[in-house]
């Protein structure tokens, strides 16, 4: 017997599919992926090394984590009777929800341009994908939206508050009034709240068809890998039984709820990104030819003349930006860069000026 080949085997959508590129990033100045450019303080660092030596990692971790959460609750100040549900990084939590949701035929609706894990894990899960572009400035088009919830009725919409690329927040009353009419589960992706300051978290008491998802990535801890989920416990109870039963490590455990301890370190060095996320914008906006989008984010989207080959060029002089031209009708010519240390960003705002001067 001859046996069936990968083809013949893996679903179409899958074999269609191209992976998630990550660009090598050896020896370069890394302002793709919204990364907290600083270590820890020098004190909990200490902390964590002596932490982890003692860890038992012959053992499996504790399954529900109870000792992270209670510290995540109090840190983050979850509202009473909404529970937690924790993720190998956020990015795990969207294919449990769509995983979960994933009947013949269910749709999963969301923006344009908006994050791409959205796509690629209805993909991945085999929900019916719609995408509504926002407007030219990147702000949400209520009317469409509402148009497009009435006419699709998706059983999930995910929206990114800030949203990723673009980095602006949406207007609080189109989402209420999103949340509103929506039959279906609203997911708020609040990756980038250390940097806006405003979330739905406190709004999950007045609507049973909302969810929101944190992660500690954007924060500093982008190694550790952990997400989280909060809401209401008719949801969480079944989600929780999609989520494999050890998918949060033992060390990412221990590290985790010592660090969330701290957690104003952390949010003090989101402060200090924040101060200079200004100064970035404000030196992108004098560049002759440059549009910078303002940002509720650790990161700026820009546009600028030739955005592919000014983004070879400063790969060439060893700066990684994202390259978003040609990935959207409303991206083209632009880039994204994330907010570095002040030495980064300076060498990346001197090398780019330099670089719109030859061109
Ligand atoms: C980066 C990002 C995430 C992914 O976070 P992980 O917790 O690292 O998986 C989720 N949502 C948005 C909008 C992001 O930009």
């Amino acid at each position: 017997m001859t046996s069936l080949s990968p083809d013949q085997i893996i679903r179409q959508e899958i074999l269609a599919l191209s992976a998630y590129h990550v660009p090598p990033a050896k020896d370069m100045i890394k302002l793709d992926a919204m990364e907290n450019p600083y270590q820890l303080p020098s004190f909990l660092g200490e902390e964590i090394t002596r932490i982890t030596a003692g860890a038992h990692i012959n053992r499996y971790p504790d399954p529900h984590a109870a000792a992270l959460k209670e510290t995540l609750r109090t840190s983050l100040s979850i509202p009473d009777g909404m529970e937690i549900m924790l993720g190998n990084g956020s990015d795990e939590i969207i294919q449990i929800i769509m995983l979960a949701a994933a009947k013949p035929g269910a749709k999963l609706l969301t923006v344009e341009p908006g994050f791409a894990m959205f796509k690629m894990i209805a993909t991945f899960t085999n929900m019916e994908y719609v995408g509504i572009p926002l407007r030219p400035d990147f702000s949400l088009d209520l009317d469409m939206m509402l148009t497009a919830i009435s006419h699709h009725q998706p059983a999930i919409l995910f929206l990114a508050y800030p949203n990723n690329p673009s980095g602006n927040l949406f207007d609080e009353a189109a989402l209420n009034k999103i949340i509103q009419i929506s039959k279906g589960l609203v997911v708020i992706d609040e990756a980038y709240h250390p940097f806006a300051g405003k979330s739905f978290i406190e709004k999950l008491p007045n609507y049973p068809n909302l969810l929101v998802m944190r992660t500690l990535s954007k924060l500093g801890l982008a190694g550790l890998r952990l997400g989280f989920l909060v809401g209401r416990p008719s949801w969480l109870y079944h989600l929780e039984k999609l989520r494999l039963p050890y998918n949060v490590n033992v060390i990412t455990q221990l590290m985790a709820e010592k660090i969330m301890q701290h957690y104003d370190t952390l949010q003090h060095q989101a402060d200090i990104i924040k101060q200079t996320r200004t100064k970035l914008r404000i030196f992108l906006e004098s560049l002759k030819g440059v549009e910078a989008y303002p940002s509720d984010a650790n990161f700026i989207l820009f546009r600028l003349n030739n955005a592919s080959h000014v983004f070879k060029q400063l790969q060439q002089r060893r700066i990684l930006v994202k390259n978003l031209d040609n990935s959207h009708p409303l991206l083209k010519n632009c880039l994204r860069v994330t907010v570095g240390t002040p030495e980064e960003n300076d060498y990346f705002c001197n090398t780019l000026q330099d670089l719109i001067a030859e061109n």
